[in-house]
């Protein structure tokens, strides 16, 4: 009955989606990527995108989880047009608020003869449950309350005994057509009269979402795969009620690189966990709308407007998407590279201020000019900070890592690791001598001229009468960085400025390794 009118409802255009998270927990990358896929797919068809947040989980659902799914939406950019802050005519949206059109619909249901009381106590069912397994049977509630009469009703209420409402099934065979999955077959024998609230104002998740969907007039329902076991129940809540039924298209699990379920022991799993290490929003929402999904072809990099017009449904797999670590460093690297060094900077800032290298200065707007070296006191503009920066930007692959690249900018007096310092079979007093010859043509340049092109010319000058470069670009560049590997040392000679460079090539001789 209500298929012709769901295409016509879809004909008009009116493509709306939903993502209906729980406040139950940190906003995990799953429901970012369940998130995504709705957002493209109905600012696609020019649609609407709804949030609504399922808050019937009074103890398990928290305020600042739900600050925290906004949050995260908003960083990456995935914006609804419909949500507790937008109301467009169908809200409430959160469902803690919408507790009198639930009781609408449940009292509907029971004065119908659809829906029943059942006062039968969680023992007794246990009981059953275990005779039925025993059996070899599929446990199922065997519907004994559902013939209680009025009376019996009104007398067990009256009572004050404990009681749920069950949905009255019919035996038959529930079948949807998943655009993701294909046809999807059930038989309600397996299932029984389920419970769909605890009380008249208590519903359950199925009830509450089928409702919300029919009034929130939601076209397709884009979720995760482990909500497929719960369609067949929300399409008998829709039947019993003459609700139009949504288009289902369930989306595949995330899956860890050894194929079981994502999940904390695999590492981050949180949103805001990846923008704290430095990954940029772009950057995952890219990474995440591959969890699933693809374009065909080789283009890997896609923003958010690119993803609105080539993303499609019927691509999506049905099969677990692996979420491969390598690949989202590999993304973000490349968004990295994008930015021009002002916008890195402001990105990397706050890591080098956490780190305790710098800090700002007279800071009164959000991005501070000026900053100070912690262990020095010596001031440093952000634009020279971002000289620093602009060295690793090739390397970097998220944000976070700059601190471990660039501390030795920051410090007084580095460390050399022992042995560091050698080229090749070079012994210490060759080391000590070339260190003495840098000192000599450094010392020689001009403050004024102190700049990379001069650098690269003396030194290399300096380097061919030398076996190879290495003899003292490597002794070099170690004792300006004390690390193995680093930016080029001309460039680094240039950054840290003739007297800096002086005093670590003095501190590197008197190392004595
Ligand atoms: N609130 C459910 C969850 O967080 C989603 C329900 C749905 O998408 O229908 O898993």
């Amino acid at each position: 009955m209500p298929k012709a009118k769901r295409f016509k409802l879809m004909e008009t255009g009116e493509v709306r989606t939903r993502f209906a998270p729980s406040p139950t927990g940190l906003f995990h990358i799953g429901g970012a990527r369940t998130a995504l896929f709705n957002y493209l797919f109905a600012k696609q068809k020019q649609g609407s995108f709804v949030l609504r947040i399922e808050d019937t989980d009074v103890e398990r659902s928290k305020p600042e989880f739900e600050k925290d799914i906004i949050a995260s939406l908003k960083w990456l950019g995935i914006e609804w047009t419909e949500g507790p802050d937008i109301n467009n005519g169908c809200g409430p949206y959160r469902q803690s608020e919408r507790v009198k059109t639930y009781e609408k619909y449940l009292k509907r249901l029971l004065a119908e003869n659809k829906a029943y009381y059942c006062f039968c106590s969680p023992e007794e069912l246990e009981a059953k449950r275990q005779d039925q397994m025993a059996r070899g049977q599929a446990p199922k509630y065997d519907g004994k309350c559902s013939s209680l009469s009025a009376a019996q009703i009104k007398k067990n209420i009256e009572a004050d005994k404990k009681f749920v409402i069950r949905l009255k099934i019919q035996e038959k065979k529930i079948i949807f057509q998943d655009v993701i999955r294909g046809k999807i077959e059930f038989d309600t024998k397996l299932i029984g009269d389920f419970v769909i609230a605890k009380d008249i104002r208590t519903p359950l998740f199925y009830l509450a979402g089928a409702i919300d969907d029919y009034e929130m007039k939601i076209s397709h329902v884009i979720r995760g795969e482990e909500h497929i076991s719960n369609t067949p129940k929300q399409i008998l809540i829709q039947e019993a009620l003459g609700f139009l039924k949504p288009v289902y298209g369930h989306i595949p699990l995330i899956l860890a690189p050894d194929r079981s379920k994502l999940s904390k022991r695999h590492g981050a799993v949180a949103v805001m966990e990846y923008k704290k290490a430095g990954y940029l929003p772009e950057a995952l929402v890219n990474f995440l709308a591959f969890l699933g999904w693809n374009p065909g072809g080789e283009r890997e990099i896609f923003s958010l407007s690119s993803l609105v017009k080539e993303f499609s449904l019927e691509n999506v797999q049905k099969a677990g998407a692996i979420f491969n670590q390598k690949r989202l460093d590999f993304i973000n690297g490349f968004y990295i590279r994008q930015k021009s060094i002002e916008k890195l900077t402001e990105f990397c800032l706050p890591y080098l201020i956490e780190a305790k290298f710098i800090e700002p200065v007279n800071n009164k707007t959000k991005v501070a000019k000026n900053y100070k070296i912690i262990e020095t006191g010596e001031k440093i503009s952000s634009s020279f900070l971002g000289k620093i920066i602009g060295l690793y930007q090739t390397r970097i692959k998220k944000l976070s890592e700059i601190t471990d690249f660039v501390d030795f900018f920051f410090k007084k007096e580095l460390n050399y690791p022992k042995g560091l310092l050698k080229w090749q079979n070079m012994d210490w007093p060759e080391i000590v001598s070339i260190l003495s010859e840098l000192e000599k043509m450094l010392s020689a340049i001009k403050k004024q001229n102190w700049n990379l092109t001069n650098l690269q010319n003396i030194l290399l000058l300096g380097a061919e009468k030398l076996p190879n470069r290495g003899y003292l670009l490597w002794p070099l560049r170690v004792a300006l960085t004390g690390k193995e590997s680093s930016a080029g040392p001309f460039e680094v000679a240039e950054i840290l400025g003739k007297e800096k460079v002086l005093q670590r090539i003095k501190e590197a001789k008197e190392k004595n390794d």
